[in-house]
């Protein structure tokens, strides 16, 4: 159909992020207007399961009125302050409090960015600093994995490992390298069981670490479960492997949990379901039910301390955000969390984990799935032109793209990774909608299977 005139204008005005911009023209955006529960609705009156949460973030859904009356009242009595220095406000004191009460690992202190990237970019400067202070200013490198996401500022954007995020940028920045992707579908060799998988991946970041002298790598940054990678759940076993190289080396784990952190994979964080023990934190996301932006780095007392030492040595930690612990996202997080905590969101995911790995199992099945991927309610379809020798489509034939819009059709928002399809309902879907989203999921692979015969 011809564009809406809410379309045109958008396409008039917007520049959008990781969008191809020639087709957006010929397409128009999907225009939405509001939302409810774990739906959401076009300017055109269509109603769609949103199993995306948004951007992974949405944890709550959509319309969740203790959080609008939670903002309001922040609103009404602070607005907007900062915590430069020397200034300090209760909702940031608040939600510090609460994540030091439910972190994986014992943390001294939070510091607030707007942003998961901004979180990332924060841990660099940390590390760096932290070595600074420690008289070590050679171990600055950091070790990343290919296919991670860890956002997009210049240096988050570095620690990605995806090529669109390097290309026409000159990315990675140097100091930072990238070790092997823990997928065993993709990655693991003819005739290699998991277990040598995760061996040989091991092996090979000791050899990165012993090439590049260990004496110059400050950290290591992973995600338990990578999300906009390609939802990849690494072999069990591999985080305790990692763990080991890293301490035998004294390089710290920077843990990302922006997309698995508060739930969303049937335990508080990540780290906890992929069996990791990191040494610092990164939150985002669902921290605030997404119901407005905020970034947390959390961080142990010895790091604290260096830091500590290191500005009354050779001056501040020079580094902050003008929004970074805004009242109105302390005070989101903080009410997310009780929440979360009240409801027992976490015994939900927990509970609908089994419904959602065997609706996925199912999905497995399917022609056109190479492999069904999943951890607690968030999961990854990956489609393949041959499902006996786990060819990929040609890149350029844009599969995955095309199935997402086809289950837009079919009212179900997902996400195309290349062409994996990537699911991450609300944590509050309750089991009828996530039958009803499979449902759809599943229609439109049958219709996908027609397109693709074309
Ligand atoms: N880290 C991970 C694991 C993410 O998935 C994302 C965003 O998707 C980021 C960091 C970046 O967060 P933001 O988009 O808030 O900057």
């Amino acid at each position: 159909p011809p564009l809406s005139n809410i379309q045109t204008r958008d396409v008039e005005a917007l520049l959008h992020p990781y969008t191809p911009l020639h087709k957006l023209r010929e397409n128009g955006p999907t225009v939405i207007e509001r939302g409810k529960g774990v739906y959401v609705y076009d300017t055109r009156g269509k109603e769609y399961i949103e199993g995306m949460s948004g951007l992974w973030c949405a944890g709550l859904g959509f319309g969740e009125e203790e959080l609008v009356e939670a903002a309001t009242e922040q609103m009404r009595t602070l607005p907007y302050y900062h915590l430069f220095g020397g200034k300090g406000m209760e909702p940031a004191i608040e939600l510090a409090e609460k994540l030091k009460e439910i972190a994986p690992v014992p943390i001294s202190k939070v510091f607030f960015t707007s942003s998961g990237s901004e979180a990332n970019d924060t841990q660099v400067k940390l590390a760096w600093y932290m070595n600074n202070a420690l008289g070590r200013p050679k171990k600055k490198k950091i070790i990343s994995r290919q296919k991670a996401y860890h956002g997009v500022t210049i240096m988050s954007a570095s620690l990605t490992g995806l090529p669109y995020n390097h290309m026409g940028w000159d990315l990675p920045v140097d100091r930072v390298l990238h070790t092997d992707c823990p997928h065993y579908y993709r990655f693991g060799q003819d005739g290699e069981s998991e277990a040598e998988f995760t061996a040989r991946i091991v092996k090979s970041l000791s050899d990165l670490i012993e090439r590049e002298g260990p004496d110059t790598i400050a950290a290591m940054i992973a995600e338990p479960v990578m999300g906009a990678g390609g939802v990849i759940v690494p072999p069990a076993g591999y985080y305790a492997a990692v763990k080991e190289v890293l301490d035998a080396h004294d390089i710290i784990l920077i843990d990302d949990e922006v997309i698995n952190g508060f739930g969303r994979t049937g335990e508080w964080w990540g780290c906890q379901s992929l069996g990791m023990t990191p040494t610092t934190i990164s939150a985002a996301k669902q921290m605030t039910a997404a119901y407005a932006p905020l970034g947390a780095v959390m961080v142990p007392e010895d790091i604290y301390q260096a830091y500590v030492d290191h500005s009354a040595k050779i001056g501040t930690f020079g580094h902050g955000f003008t929004y970074g612990g805004h009242p109105l996202g302390c005070a989101l997080g903080v009410k997310a969390i009780e929440i979360y905590q009240r409801r027992d969101i976490i015994g939900h995911v927990r509970k609908l984990a089994p419904v959602f790995a065997a609706r996925m199992d199912r999905v497995a099945q399917h022609p056109l799935v190479g492999e069904a991927r999943y951890c607690g309610l968030m999961g990854g379809v990956e489609l393949v032109a041959d499902k006996a020798t786990k060819r990929p489509f040609d890149p350029k034939s844009g599969v995955g793209p095309q199935v997402a819009r086809i289950l837009e059709g079919h009212g179900a928002i997902l996400r195309a990774i290349g062409d994996t399809i990537a699911l991450c309902p609300p944590m509050v879907i309750t089991e009828a909608e996530l039958t009803e989203l499979f449902d759809r999921l599943e229609k439109g692979l049958a219709d996908a299977e027609a397109w693709v015969a074309k």
